[in-house]
């Protein structure tokens, strides 16, 4: 499998790292969409939402508990937008799930 999530997550590919531990590898978006833009990513390959199930949902968990820290950290007291694509629709473009963190100014009201 050619995953470019799971290259970042094993080091083969560099990144910015913001938080590792067992479940959870967060690092920065590349091109950034905002002033803090971090992906965090599961430490094993679940390709989107589409596949999470009773199995593999404690690293669902483990990164939503990482979320707030990790907001905390970079000083997003004002609040900040959680987001996951799944899919085409949606314009999911790394088959390896994430949640995107974004932050640090007003975002715009309109998701869809
Ligand atoms: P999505 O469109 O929801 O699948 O999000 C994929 C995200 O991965 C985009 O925001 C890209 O900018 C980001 N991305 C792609 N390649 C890299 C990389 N090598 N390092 C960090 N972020 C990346
Ligand atoms: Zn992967």
């Amino acid at each position: 499998m050619n995953c470019l999530f799971c290259e970042i997550i094993k080091g083969n590919i560099p990144s910015s790292k913001v938080y590792e531990d067992e479940y959870v590898y967060a690092f920065r978006d590349i091109n950034p969409q905002a002033p803090v833009h971090i992906l965090l990513v599961p430490k094993v390959h679940i390709s989107s939402v589409d596949e999470i199930n009773a199995e593999n949902s404690v690293y669902v968990a483990k990164i939503f508990e990482k979320i707030p820290e990790i907001a905390k950290s970079e000083n997003l007291g004002g609040g900040y937008r959680v987001i996951t694509n799944c899919g085409a629709d949606a314009c999911q473009s790394v088959k390896h799930l994430h949640f995107h963190i974004l932050g640090g100014t007003q975002l715009i009201e309109k998701m869809g």
